[in-house]
């Protein structure tokens, strides 16, 4: 007698279905020479946007080979945003290109570290897994590296698993990744390829394209055993037919395999760009699948015409104190893209130094503005100019949007000067404030370990009936993703309701404030947790599409 439930029966399904993919699914690695930031990132994502397009699933990894266990604990100057998962892991800003492009949410496994592999290896090794042997590189590092390439394809239900490996070839810390790359291809026999980027300068005295530094590059890959299938030329001129035969002929690859990657006013061209260098052909015919089914890229094209010809334009600021640094607010500034094309205008925004703002400053910097958006952050720099944006945005009635940070200055300046809380401020910078409007999370007051212990990842959140809110997710109960340790104080909560300024999303069981907006305001919101992350091209993310339109609104008052 059958005793399952339809749910099992549906898991064990889906599970046979993973089982089978993982036997079918195909490897790709891309790997990079010459010189770092050539785009791998974007080029990996625009190949899985292809292969997506003619219906494959596809997820991209990044293997980072530094030792830091995650880049949550790494300045934003160092390695510019962190990006969070659904799971709360933090990870690679790349993630969220692929995020981005694909419109599928990754996790920690696609993202793993150095420090993360021998974490792994020397746990085992304390547990006596490997009793009696010498725990080494090789094998045991770089069978841990196989492990993780494979669990995303063991397990996902996936078509293609596209693995970037960070860094540079030829760099020492490497190695093991490529070592990792050249066994699992013999392993995996016709089921892997390898995509190496490289850089072909133009010298501008010569007038001329250069190929050698590719060449050198790959011969350093292939000295480590690695013969790649496909050369991916990043270049700033047109490489014409004998570049691409010269490239061919010394790095030996089929002509057909050389695909140039010619810089672009955008990202989003790029997967356009690859599809017409027929990237995915060439990938799909390495692996023997048929390239006859076309991608279905029309909503992409049409997402890139409304960037590339807007209707109208807005200046929005970005007051934040990583601003010499676009990196660091990478999925802001994407999420602005994002909410630009829906609202089909081009959102023009300025990174604002926020030691730079001060109570003089004030008109000088932010009067012209059509929106102002406080950036998330940690620590006391800057704070003060934070603190002052919010003020002049809520009497100016400057549509605002406070994420995170942004949303925990918005409290305190409220609370100063509404509530007449002079001494309000949030105990991250002030220990022992008299007005604690915003304090340490009951759970990390016994947290002192730095890495993964924030309150982090996917959270529900309730949003109150007839709200900004409300009607901007058409949703009661919404799910967003956090980073942070601090908490607006309830205690306070009743004062500020009184006075105008409303909690207009609660996480249902903890009762955290995580969103609130002022209802006379035009727009005012700030939200604890990060949309950001959260915001795709096939997605643009609500709240700032709103807060666009609302700038738009603003501009054309
Ligand atoms: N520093 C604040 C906190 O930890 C805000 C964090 C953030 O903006 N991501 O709560």
């Amino acid at each position: 007698m059958c005793t399952s439930t339809h749910g099992e029966l549906l898991n064990l399904q889906s599970e046979r279905r993973n089982s089978f993919m993982a036997d079918k699914c195909k490897y790709i690695f891309v790997t990079g020479g010459v010189t770092s930031s050539l785009g791998k990132g974007i080029i990996s994502a625009s190949l899985a946007k292809l292969l997506q397009a003619r219906g494959y699933r596809v997820t991209i990894q990044k293997l980072d080979p530094y030792i830091n266990v995650d880049p949550g604990t790494l300045n934003p100057y160092e390695h510019g945003e962190c990006y969070v998962t659904e799971d709360g892991a933090e990870t690679d800003l790349d993630l969220g290109h692929y995020e981005r492009f694909l419109n599928t949410p990754t996790s920690q496994a696609n993202n793993v570290t150095t420090g993360r592999i021998y974490q792994e290896v020397i746990n085992r090794e304390r547990r006596g897994d490997y009793l009696g042997k010498t725990v080494q590189v090789i094998p045991h590092i770089t069978d841990e590296i196989q492990e993780c390439i494979k669990k995303l394809g063991n397990t996902g239900g996936f078509d293609f698993v596209i693995t970037e490996i960070g860094g540079t070839v030829g760099d020492i810390e490497s190695l093991p990744y490529v070592e990792a790359v050249r066994q699992l291809r013999l392993e995996l026999e016709n089921r892997a390829m390898v995509i190496h980027l490289t850089l072909i300068p133009y010298l501008e005295a010569a007038g001329e394209l250069k190929t050698k530094p590719t060449q050198h590059s790959v011969k350093m890959l292939q000295s480590l055993g690695v013969q790649p299938d496909v050369i991916v030329a990043r270049t700033s001129h047109e490489l014409g037919e004998s570049i691409k035969k010269k490239i061919a002929q010394f790095c030996n690859v089929r002509k057909k395999a050389v695909i140039q990657s010619i810089d672009a006013s955008t990202i989003y061209e790029v997967p356009l760009m690859m599809k017409e260098e027929q990237l995915d052909e060439v990938v799909l015919n390495k692996f023997d699948l048929e390239d006859n089914i076309k991608p279905d890229l029309d909503s992409w094209i049409s997402f890139l015409n409304k960037i590339k010809y807007p209707k109208s334009r807005v200046t929005v600021g970005l007051i934040g104190k990583y601003v010499e640094l676009k990196d660091a607010y990478k999925s802001i500034l994407e999420a602005f893209i994002h909410a630009g094309a829906y609202n089909e205008c081009k959102v023009k925004v300025e990174l604002i130094h926020s030691e730079s703002v001060s109570k003089g400053s004030l008109s000088e910097h932010l009067s012209h503005l059509d929106g102002i958006l406080v950036a998330p952050g940690f620590g006391e720099r800057g704070i003060e100019g934070k603190i002052e944006t919010v003020k002049f945005a809520r009497e100016n009635n400057i549509p605002f949007f406070g994420i995170c940070l942004g949303m925990q200055c918005a409290s305190i300046e409220f609370a100063r000067n509404v509530l007449g809380l002079e001494d309000a401020h949030t105990t991250e910078i002030e220990e022992k404030s008299k007005e604690p409007v915003i304090y340490l999370m009951e759970d990390q007051k016994t947290v002192t370990e730095k890495g993964g212990t924030m309150r982090l990842g996917t959270y529900a959140c309730a949003v109150k009936k007839d709200t900004l809110a409300a009607s901007i997710y058409s949703s009661d109960n919404i799910t967003e993703r956090h980073r942070h340790r601090f908490e607006f104080n309830n205690t306070y909560l009743n004062e500020f309701e009184k006075n105008g300024m409303i909690a207009s999303g609660k996480n249902p069981e903890s009762g955290l404030v995580e969103i609130i907006e002022i209802p006379k305001h035009p727009w005012f919101v700030g939200t604890q947790f990060h949309p950001e992350y959260k915001s795709t091209v096939d997605n643009p993310h609500p709240l700032f599409v709103s807060f666009i339109g609302a700038a738009l609104k603003k501009h054309n008052f």
